[in-house]
């Protein structure tokens, strides 16, 4: 079966644009849940999570011009610019098949009428099944 794609188109990226990506969500961004934590990485970011299916996602850079930090565990794969540092978008613990997007990293972010949820990843194994 294919996979009927969104119809609310949005694009991003980092800073210096040599990363850009578009994505394409089932609802408008403003109605999509979106998630502050507070994990040790996520926190001094102030990284905003919008988790969606890998193929809703396509990325119009290289991929060679993102490099990928890894700690602990080593499953997550927080993808970053090579040039500006700026982490638009990477592959979550907790959600193998999705990206998580940075919607500050969407452009016009200041424009969005966002709703955001907290969560609180300091306590990751307790609370993670409450956004799976
Ligand atoms: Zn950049």
């Amino acid at each position: 079966m294919i996979q009927t794609m969104g119809t609310h188109e949005y694009k991003g990226g980092c800073h210096c644009q040599s990363i850009r990506y578009q994505i394409n969500l089932k609802q408008s961004i403003e109605f999509s849940e979106i998630t502050l934590c507070n994990c040790s990485i996520c926190e001094k970011f102030g990284y905003l999570h919008l988790i969606i299916p890998k193929p809703q996602f396509k990325l119009c850079s290289d991929w060679n011009l993102l490099e990928n930090y890894q700690f602990n565990k080593k499953i997550a794969k927080h993808l970053f610019c090579k040039k500006c540092g700026v982490k638009s978008f990477y592959q979550p613990r907790s959600h193998p098949d999705c990206w998580s997007i940075n919607v500050r990293c969407i452009d016009n972010f200041s424009q969005l009428n966002l709703r955001v949820n907290n969560f609180d990843g300091k306590n990751w194994k307790k609370n993670i099944e409450s956004i799976r």
